[in-house]
């Protein structure tokens, strides 16, 4: 089921590393290359659509040195679609559909790490196991449709792993309101509040990806432990539900950003291109050095404890900026030809969502 070409570029990735790092054992094991985290991936889902037998994910996070992915279930992929301004929502669930279609997924990504040996991320001493080796698999999810508006649905799946949940998606949802559409709960909904807290309680790191503005808000009022918001832009005002792409309205504004980062949280840069190069918005299809130089226009926005990757691979279509775990070790070859900080790149390339995550881990009453 391996697709060679994949395997091709797999091999030539992992031989430009090694043909760049040394590898050695014992006391030179400090020159390891940087472990890399990423807060948001859809790798093997969408574009490479892996089956369980298939190495290459797992290949790729070993050869890569990927320490942990928050590997992102996407709780509403079926009953939305792609239009020439962005994703929306398609159909309307029946009831019992989303449930179904998250434990039959969640239960195919389990296998997975089952069959390729992976470790699956359930507590602080896991994260503190990835970065010194082996890589780790956060089980997470891009919605909490999957809950059906009951926040006691929560229990089973953290029992089965899951340690990473964004709120909010593309599809209309019990929980709050989502930069994409219009607003019809003023934020979160009582539910939605509920959720917050339960995944406080229950060691769940929140994701205020796609949440409107007032959800965020309410969010940040609520939640004992930091947050992320695992992947998008940060731009001045942030976007609205009627700008005319996807892209615009997926923008956060600076001034969240910086509420996120006051209460320790991060916010993943995702790679998303433009296929043409735009005034309002750096990233242009796979230019690695531009999400590089837009991490550095973050860290100076925001500061180096509050910036991640969070990649998005598959998730962004085709004019992806990164695409592979090789692409994001080209990212840090740039970011220190950039002469930044090393403590400031370990921090970028895995410090910051390994320490937010540490702490959304232990569970908070
Ligand atoms: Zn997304």
């Amino acid at each position: 089921m391996g697709n060679p070409l994949n395997r091709r570029r797999l091999l030539q990735a992992a031989g430009a590393l090694i043909a760049t790092v040394p590898w050695r054992s014992g006391a030179q094991q400090q020159q390891r290359p940087i472990a890399i985290a990423d807060m948001h991936s859809h790798w093997g889902m969408l574009r490479r659509r892996i089956g369980d037998s298939d190495p290459a994910f797992a290949d790729e996070l070993r050869s890569q040195r990927v320490a942990l992915v928050a590997w992102k279930l996407i709780a509403d992929a079926r009953w939305t679609r792609s239009t020439a301004s962005g994703i929306e929502q398609a159909s309307e669930p029946a009831p019992g559909e989303l449930a179904a279609f998250f434990d039959s997924s969640f239960d195919r990504m389990r296998a997975y790490l089952e069959t390729h040996k992976l470790k699956m991320v359930l507590t602080p001493a896991d994260v503190d196991a990835c970065l010194a080796g082996e890589p780790g698999v956060v089980l997470a999810s891009e919605g909490a449709d999957f809950l059906e508006g009951r926040v006691e649905a929560l229990d089973a799946v953290v029992d089965k792993g899951l340690r990473h949940l964004q709120l909010v998606h593309y599809i209309r949802t019990p929980v709050g309101d989502f930069q994409t559409q219009p607003p019809v709960h003023n934020g979160l909904s009582a539910m939605g509040k509920q959720l917050v807290r339960a995944c406080n309680a229950k060691g769940v790191l929140v994701d205020l990806a796609h949440c409107m503005g007032p959800a965020v808000e309410q969010a940040l009022e609520i939640s004992r432990a930091p947050m992320v918001w695992s992947h998008g832009w940060v731009d001045g005002d942030g976007g609205q539900w009627q700008d005319p792409y996807g892209y615009l309205r997926r923008r956060l504004s600076l001034a969240l950003a910086k509420r996120i980062a006051a209460q320790g949280g991060v916010i993943g840069l995702w790679g998303l291109g433009l296929s043409h190069p735009r005034l309002d918005y750096g990233l242009i299809r796979r230019d690695t050095k531009a999400y590089a130089r837009e991490l550095v226009k973050m860290v100076d926005q925001i500061g180096p404890d509050h910036v991640a990757f969070g990649s998005d691979i598959e998730g962004v279509g085709p004019n992806w900026v990164l695409n592979s775990y090789g692409d994001l070790r080209t990212v840090i070859e740039h970011l220190q030809g950039m002469k930044l900080d090393a403590a400031v790149i370990d921090k970028l390339a895995h410090g910051n969502y390994a320490r937010v995550l540490k702490r959304a881990l232990v569970p908070a009453g």
